[in-house]
């Protein structure tokens, strides 16, 4: 069997500073709780991004549910979450009983579609917050959402668990909203294992935010607690990893990038193939390199590849063969790169179609659905070698013909 080819793994430094700082802890037997390397990954995190603050959590999730506890979200209030996403972004809302209401992605960005939120804003003035994210690196039309979040006076939330290196004019994702979030999870472009970070300009909420993470306790000599609270806290050895990781980081936005320069210089040529979309006002860290099969370059046209239920996924098709289509399918590409060994994935499943959130509103004009259905992630491990991107685009150009 060849080599496997994954779609993103960790990549640990090729020079060992996620080990040196690891041992730095083991030397001060700062295991945990906390210590210097949660201080210096909150500093040196923040500061790349170039935001005020930063609390080091668990994972991107328990950031997001923080932020919005930040923001005052508590049971029955409206938040409106962008649907074309992970489930992790959505379920903190959940947790804390408040109604989210998904809002469509645009073909522009593939993220929230300003317009539809204009209009969400005014089916429910009383939202309490917003999350935005950045999928798969690229950033949303941030200046039409941040405007449209401070005239209506409500607080902003960016998931950019998928974009950490990612800019919008020259700022990174994560430090337009009132608060941004990272992950730090197996499969994100810099990886600790499992974390997160959350970051804000406002001193108070981050500080506060470490409190609810650290089981709420409140600084008496005894275990005094007047709130519910989180053990939501990194530890010293996870953040050990982090700062190693950082030092790297650009390293890595610059060989995502290369992989996504080279899938599209081989691949754009092929009929129905669109790539995923980079605005000029746009650096993005390219996560992963997806694209869209049957879809015209104006959207206008699609190929419907199950022609009976339009909703189900061609992953669940059952007639296999039965239908002929002008171009291979999404399945077709990721059956025939799975038969070779190499690993790769449909655009997220919006989060409007998803069986746990089904009877949420949801408003729009299923562009995310559309991407979900048309749209394959190639495998962009920061590891493959040109031979291994050489791999994957003859497989590809095979199906073509
Ligand atoms: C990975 C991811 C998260 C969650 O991060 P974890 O660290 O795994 O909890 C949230 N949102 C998006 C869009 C993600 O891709």
């Amino acid at each position: 069997m060849a080599k496997r080819i994954f779609l993103s793994s960790p990549h640990m430094s090729e020079e060992g500073y996620e080990m040196e700082y690891i041992q730095e802890a083991f030397d001060t037997n700062w295991i945990a709780p906390l210590g210097a390397n949660v201080n210096e990954f909150e500093k040196e995190l923040a500061n790349y991004v170039g935001i005020e603050h930063g609390a080091a959590l668990v994972s991107g999730t328990a950031a997001i549910h923080l932020a919005l506890k930040a923001a005052g979200v508590s049971e029955g209030d409206i938040v409106f979450c962008q649907s074309l996403t992970f489930s992790a972004t959505a379920n903190p809302i959940i947790y804390e009983k408040a109604i989210p209401v998904f809002i469509d992605s645009d073909y522009e960005t593939w993220n929230m579609d300003p317009k539809v939120l204009e209009e969400a804003f005014h089916k429910y003035p009383e939202v309490k917050a917003v999350i935005v994210v950045h999928l798969y690196g690229l950033s949303a039309n941030m200046d039409n959402i941040v405007k449209l979040c401070k005239y209506h006076n409500v607080t902003l939330i960016e998931d950019a668990a998928e974009s950490l290196g990612t800019t919008y004019k020259g700022q990174h994702t994560g430090t337009f909203g009132d608060y941004g979030i990272f992950s730090f999870n197996g499969n994100k472009i810099i990886t600790t294992s499992g974390g997160g970070m959350l970051v804000s300009k406002d001193q108070e909420k981050i500080e506060k935010a470490r409190f609810w993470a650290t089981q709420s306790r409140e600084k008496e000599r005894h275990y005094e607690h007047k709130e519910i609270g989180y053990n939501y806290r990194m530890s010293n050895i996870v953040a050990g990893i982090g700062r190693g990781q950082l030092k790297v980081l650009d390293q890595r936005v610059a060989k995502k990038r290369y992989i996504f320069e080279y899938y599209k210089r081989e691949l754009e040529g092929l009929k129905g193939i669109n790539f995923m979309p980079i605005n000029e006002w746009n650096e993005p860290n390219c996560w992963l390199t997806c694209m869209t099969v049957g879809l015209s370059e104006s959207h206008s046209e699609r190929t419907i590849y199950h022609p009976e239920s339009p909703s189900s996924h061609p992953e669940e098709r059952s007639d296999e063969g039965s239908y002929s289509y002008p171009y291979p399918s999404p399945l077709d590409i990721m059956t025939a790169l799975e038969k070779e060994n190499i690993e790769s994935r449909p655009i997220w499943k919006p989060m409007h179609m998803q069986p746990v959130f089904e009877k949420y509103d949801y408003i729009g004009e299923n562009v995310g659905q559309t991407l979900f259905e048309n749209g394959v992630c190639l495998p962009s491990d920061t590891k493959m070698t040109d031979e291994d991107l050489d791999r994957v685009c003859r497989i590809v150009k095979g199906l073509w013909g």
